[in-house]
């Protein structure tokens, strides 16, 4: 069923142009209305060296201390605190020195008063013992350590449960992984995680024009800038990229990659209303074209729709198009599969415009634009094609529909590339 807000798409647009545009809104919608509330994919399991960056699919609840006995935090000496009462660089008090501990083994004997342990950082703190008095603070002489500095109960002692409790909660389901969960999470003993499992998004490249990536642009041909690309973006948002050879601009060989084992598929090219434009009609006869043709710029010629309960996202060849598109839709729908928010994963912040941003109504645009001493340029090259507007900008700016442009001075939001 598609969605209220959505026109219906014209089945063949072909070198008629598009007649109709659905708004950014409605493309959106779309994008939700096919998505449950939480759309996530099952858990997987994964080894703790693989999940950094993915989405944690249960609670983890610590199941042991960290640590789990009392340790020394420095290197020094074990004592009874109040061994320590009234000791200085001017009058240094003696204690025997028992013998040394080391990290891993428990001392045998016990601290009591007038003795003390050496003891090393990581090490059991030795019974009777309740404080460390760090080297720096003591001489040895013989046999017997002068302690030439006061220690509270408790100083340079880490406590059982000081990191981490049994009990408790350490990392929530619907984390993000970061590299210091999968450091503690190791220190619980812990090595197998479930986690959110990856969507699979097949990248489709059409274009008889192009060459593979590695391949150096000749003659009439380019190199293909949107698979890596889009690889790349896939990744970010948490999904599994799967690249393949480029694919002609023939109806079969397109309706055949579109119909590969994925979650998703990104069609790159050949979405717009070109004689050679295949990937639309495909989507509309053996599936559903729920969009195609939205009011913005650059990609007013994306659409989308479903394939064999997959979701399929047309994505104009313009790289500039290309990402935008990614950006304003196929990334949506991957970040809630992935377990991720929905929303883009951009920073913004919002500065005046040091000069005019143009637009117009009735459309949105993606406005790329560099940041000056804290005021905001627009980039000049406006099109879809130029991707280096994309690499010199900062960050872009959405113009929404009904505005015209902005004048210099504007306070506006900018959306940082990260
Ligand atoms: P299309 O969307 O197929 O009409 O392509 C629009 C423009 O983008 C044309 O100039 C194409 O040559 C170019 N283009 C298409 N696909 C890619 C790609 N993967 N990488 C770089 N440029 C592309
Ligand atoms: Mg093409």
């Amino acid at each position: 069923m598609p969605h209220p807000a959505v026109q219906p798409a014209v089945a063949d647009v072909r070198m008629r142009g598009f007649t109709t545009r659905a708004t950014v809104d409605a493309a959106i919608a779309w994008i939700d209305s096919t998505l449950l509330p939480v759309h996530e994919l099952p858990a997987e399991t994964v080894s703790l060296l693989q999940a950094a960056g993915r989405v944690l699919a249960s609670n983890v609840v610590s199941p042991v201390d960290v640590p789990g006995f009392p340790r020394a935090m420095m290197d020094g000496y074990a004592v009874v605190a109040g061994d320590t009462r009234g000791a200085s660089v001017q009058t240094p008090l003696p204690l025997a020195v028992l013998g040394t501990c080391l990290p891993s083994a428990a001392f045998a004997q016990a601290v009591s008063a007038g003795n003390c342990v050496k003891i090393m950082t990581g090490a059991p703190l030795p019974t009777g013992a309740n404080a460390v008095l760090p080297v720096e603070q003591t001489r040895l002489e013989g046999d017997r350590m002068l302690a030439m500095g006061q220690v509270a109960p408790g100083k340079h002692v880490g406590k059982p449960g000081e990191d981490v409790h049994a009990g408790d909660l350490v990392a929530q389901l619907g984390r993000v992984l970061r590299p210091q969960d999968i450091g503690l999470l190791s220190s619980l003993g812990l090595n197998e995680l479930t986690v959110v499992r990856r969507p699979r998004a097949r990248i489709l490249i059409t274009g008889n024009e192009l060459l593979p990536m590695g391949t150096p642009p000749t003659g009439t041909r380019i190199t293909d800038s949107n698979g890596p690309m889009l690889a790349a973006l896939v990744a970010r948002d948490g999904g599994e990229p799967i690249s393949g050879p480029i694919v002609p601009d023939d109806r079969d060989a397109i309706l055949a990659a579109m119909r590969d084992d994925a979650d998703i598929v990104l069609v790159s090219g050949g979405s717009s209303v070109g004689q050679e434009d295949h990937a639309p009609t495909l989507l509309a006869q053996h599936g559903e074209l729920a969009i195609h043709g939205i009011a913005m710029r650059p990609a007013g010629p994306a659409g989308m729709g479903k394939l064999d309960g997959r979701w399929v996202f047309l994505l104009p060849g313009n790289p500039v198009s290309c990402l935008c598109a990614y950006d304003f839709f196929a990334g949506r729908a991957i970040r809630a599969l992935a377990g991720r928010p929905r929303k883009w994963p951009y920073e913004c912040v919002r500065l005046p415009l040091a000069s005019k941003l143009a637009s117009v109504v009735g459309r949105v645009d993606y406005a790329r634009v560099a940041i000056r001493n804290h005021t905001v340029e627009p980039i000049a090259m406006s099109g879809g094609s130029a991707l280096s507007s994309a690499t010199k900008a900062d960050g872009f700016v959405v113009i929404p529909m009904d505005t015209e442009s902005y004048p210099a001075g504007t306070e506006v939001e900018v959306c940082l590339f990260g």
